[in-house]
């Protein structure tokens, strides 16, 4: 039996993918301090610190604001599975590969669910959903997804809040790439149920999955008919756990939790309007570049932290990414779906998102694609790129 194995030896990658993002070294430090028992005091400190951050960051008082074990879909499968039971009518948006998830887990967990379609890249319309919600009136949740990862298109909420409650159902929303990154108001936009991760906007490991549910939410859970289909995502043990009776539920990670907690305290001191601003500004950069290679964007609204471009013609799309990695340590995402071997999705995410690496991507683009015989103007992204940093 073998029994030597190699030394842990990974590779310092430049994270510009979907997520994971760049984990800060004040991240990673916060995660090898001791581990603490799930129920030990200092540890019980530090979850209700970190719900506190939470609620900041999602721009929520809501109580319930958790993080699920688990990663992001974890946490739509806890709004999901909590919110949904047998039989009940459920729309939801579907314009790319995460909605299509999130209807996947909704009919999993027994909802009859109505999809409001739109081609891939595009958003939804809200005025379908307000047709959605007229055809169906006994609709419980309304589920969209805020940042649409697999093609980079930003949906606009707040008139899809408004048409879900008008309805008397809830509004669920995916904001598993946006939180941290992009604006995202709980209580300003009436968003009953939120889910995200740790890896994406808030630059830890991925491991832990942030949720928080309205008043209306949680009330709506507490009158469930039936028992949640899920014991471990179900909500209303896993509160007794975060809440002041500190019941065993399952033991959490502290080490995760520390990691999460970092993140959200870095995230606080830089300040969600100078976060979100830094994106923008970032995103401008890298869009200059990108543009003046004569790479396209494909969504008409574009997030500012996932960039998604069409392979350009004569570009070998696994050898770009391969070279990318292998000779710049640069790692983006590849398309999914319509969209595998057509896309490529650029993440300027948390720590991610720097001068340094979007110079870098655009400096090793070009080089590479120039390489394969494409046509690429010589200096023009990093000039480009340089022109919006420096104005
Ligand atoms: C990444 C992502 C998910 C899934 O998250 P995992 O952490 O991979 O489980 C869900 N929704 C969106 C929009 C995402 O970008």
């Amino acid at each position: 039996m073998k029994t030597d194995y190699p030394e842990l030896n990974p590779a310092e990658r430049i994270l510009l993918g979907p997520g994971p993002s760049d984990v800060s070294a004040r991240v990673l430090a916060a995660m090898a301090k001791p581990t603490l028992g799930h129920l030990d005091p200092e540890y019980l400190a530090i979850m209700d610190d970190t719900r506190r951050l939470l609620q900041h960051v999602f721009r929520t008082t809501n109580e319930l604001t958790i993080a699920m074990p688990g990663t992001g879909s974890a946490g739509m499968e806890t709004c999901v599975a909590n919110l949904v039971e047998p039989g009940d009518e459920v729309i939801i948006g579907v314009c790319g590969y995460f909605g299509a998830r999130m209807v996947e887990m909704a009919e999993r967990h027994g909802a009859a669910v109505h999809r409001v379609e739109a081609p891939w890249g595009e958003i939804i319309d809200p005025a379908a959903i307000g047709r959605a919600l007229a055809d169906h009136p006994a609709t419980k949740v309304v589920g969209v997804v805020h940042a649409e990862t697999s093609t980079g298109a930003h949906q606009p909420l707040e008139e899809i809040s408004a048409l879900a409650h008008a309805a008397g159902a809830l509004l669920l929303v995916d904001a598993v790439t946006s939180l941290g990154c992009v604006e995202l108001r709980l209580d300003d936009w009436a968003i009953d149920a939120c889910y995200s991760c740790s890896q994406k906007g808030l630059s830890s490991p991925p491991g832990l999955a942030p949720v928080s549910f309205s008043p209306m939410a949680a009330e709506r859970i507490k009158g469930r008919k039936s028992r949640v289909r899920s014991w471990y995502l179900d909500l209303s043990l896993v509160s007794r756990y975060w809440s002041s009776d500190r019941v065993y539920h399952h033991t959490a990670s502290s080490n995760l939790g520390y990691a999460l907690y970092e993140g959200l305290r870095m995230v606080a001191e830089e300040g969600l309007d100078a976060r979100q601003t830094r994106h923008l500004d970032h995103h401008r950069a890298l869009r200059a570049g990108l543009e003046a290679l004569g790479l396209s964007y494909i969504p008409e609204r574009s997030l500012p932290n996932l960039n998604a471009v069409r392979v350009p013609d004569g570009a070998d799309d696994p050898d770009v990414r391969k070279r990318l990695l292998n000779e710049y340590g640069i790692e983006i995402g590849a398309g999914l779906g319509p969209f595998a071997g057509k896309a490529w999705r650029i993440g300027i995410m948390g720590s991610s998102c720097t001068q340094r690496n979007v110079i870098l991507v655009l400096g090793a683009l070009e080089s590479i694609l120039g390489d394969m015989g494409v046509a690429v103007p010589k200096g023009a992204a990093i000039t480009a790129a340089s022109g919006v940093f420096a104005s």
